[in-house]
């Protein structure tokens, strides 16, 4: 893509009223818009790297068997009410006409149960892995870490459903595994910690996958010792020693939470009447597990996590262009060649942001390219065209190598 014609541009100064890294550094750069506290418009390069996440997310899910479906965003209040769960705060109503039917979807246990009702009656019918990605709505108290959270965000709910305790805890450990390698491969993997959560009243523990931050609104106790991680609740219910090896040599993190994972057993199985007929024909309740991650909120971990003092640090799996090519104008035959390698890697199917803007310094191109921050720099200008050459340089390196205009593929496509 032509950078002129890129409908937005990179902004000097970050709104006064945005304190997070997270949207300070994307909103400058271009990738969101704030429309009000806690709900952010996605622009081009933002919507790039939330269509990367999603497919990280969905490659992952389809891996453990998910199977991808989208529910209503808006729910008829009746189906809140089965599980007592419509006077929730968190949940936005609508008022239609004087009524208040409606509700906006904060999560869908209350839609996907009985959904699987209609399908399911006897063990050959399960296990059923589906997972959704999609908006959720919270009427959230304080939104003020920009994608961290938001009162509208994008979720992957992902729920399953099980003839026994036995089968659950199975499906439980391979999600973990999932989610592991969806963070590793968005490169916070280092930063993100499996965290023991209270599981409140349906079982004993759940799971959440905290990342290190300094915008983080959870804590996190990490044992020295033994390197487990738990959450504020259970290390108050521990009395401030770790629940394994019970030190209590504990260091606390400011983190965000990207994920969780639960065990609802048959909370919702119950309130649904959701049964099934085993083997000798007797009727079983449906065991459940439910599993959220948020993509917008992942998505402003990865830039606190992943960013210096010029700008954000993409990686090469969640980058909005594969290389940035630069042309610095200082002359025709300079932006011949840039011109013509542009067509010829798009051609040979590289996906470039081509910054063929005529109006602009050197140093304004140099200093968008590192705010903007895909992880290849590629410049051509006069220099380097008197050795046949273009620059190339890593947005995490300083070092700069001189590559041969005809070896560029070839290099090319070893790196990105
Ligand atoms: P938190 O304690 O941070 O409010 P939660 O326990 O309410 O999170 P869940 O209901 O488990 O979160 O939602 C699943 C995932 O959705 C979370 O792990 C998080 O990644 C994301 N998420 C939850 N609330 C928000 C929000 N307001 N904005 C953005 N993402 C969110
Ligand atoms: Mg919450």
């Amino acid at each position: 893509m032509r950078q002129s014609q890129l409908f937005t541009k990179t902004i000097r100064k970050a709104p006064r009223d945005e304190k997070s890294i997270n949207s300070r550094l994307l909103i400058k750069a271009g990738f969101i818009n704030k429309l009000m506290a806690g709900a952010y418009s996605y622009l081009p390069l933002g919507f790039r790297v939330l269509k990367r996440i999603e497919n990280i997310i969905r490659e992952e899910m389809n891996g453990i068997l998910g199977q991808e479906i989208l529910l209503p965003a808006l729910h008829p209040r009746s189906s809140w009410e089965v599980t007592r769960r419509w006077k929730e705060q968190i949940m936005f109503k609508l008022k239609t006409r004087g009524k208040k039917d409606y509700g906006l979807g904060w999560t869908h246990e209350e839609i996907i149960t009985p959904l699987v009702k209609t399908f399911v009656q006897s063990y050959k019918d399960l296990p059923v892995y589906v997972y959704q990605i999609q908006d959720k709505f919270r009427d959230e108290l304080r939104v003020k870490s920009g994608l961290l959270r938001g009162v509208e965000f994008i979720m992957k709910d992902l729920y399953s459903f099980h003839q026994d305790e036995k089968d659950l805890d199975r499906y439980y450990e391979k999600v973990k595994g999932a989610y592991s390698r969806i963070f590793k491969r968005c490169k916070i993997g280092r930063q993100t910690f499996l965290t023991l959560a209270s599981g409140g009243s349906f079982s004993k523990y759940s799971h959440e996958f905290q990342t290190i931050t300094p915008y983080g609104e959870d804590l996190i106790y990490l044992c020295k010792k033994c390197k487990l991680a738990v959450n504020k609740e259970i290390i108050k219910e521990q009395k401030y020693k770790c629940p394994k090896c019970k030190s209590k040599k504990l260091e606390t993190k400011k983190t965000v939470e990207v994920g969780n994972i639960f065990k609802l057993k048959d909370r919702f199985s119950k309130a649904f009447n959701l049964k099934f007929k085993d083997r000798n024909g007797k009727e079983k309740m449906v065991l459940m597990g439910s599993y959220g991650i948020g993509l917008s909120r992942l998505l402003g971990a990865i830039v606190e996590v992943n960013h210096d003092k010029k700008g954000i640090i993409w990686s090469e799996e969640t980058t909005p262009f594969q290389a940035h090519l630069i042309c610095l104008k200082d002359s025709l035959k300079t932006r011949k060649t840039a011109e013509k390698l542009y067509q010829d890697l798009s051609k040979k199917g590289f996906d470039l942001l081509y910054d063929d803007r005529k109006d602009k310094s050197p140093g304004k191109k140099f200093a968008d390219c590192d705010l903007i921050g895909i992880p290849i720099r590629l410049v051509v200008s006069e220099k380097t065209l008197k050795k046949n050459s273009i620059e190339v340089k890593k947005r995490r390196e300083d070092k700069i190598k001189l590559i041969k205009i005809t070896d560029l593929s070839k290099f090319l496509k070893k790196i990105v």
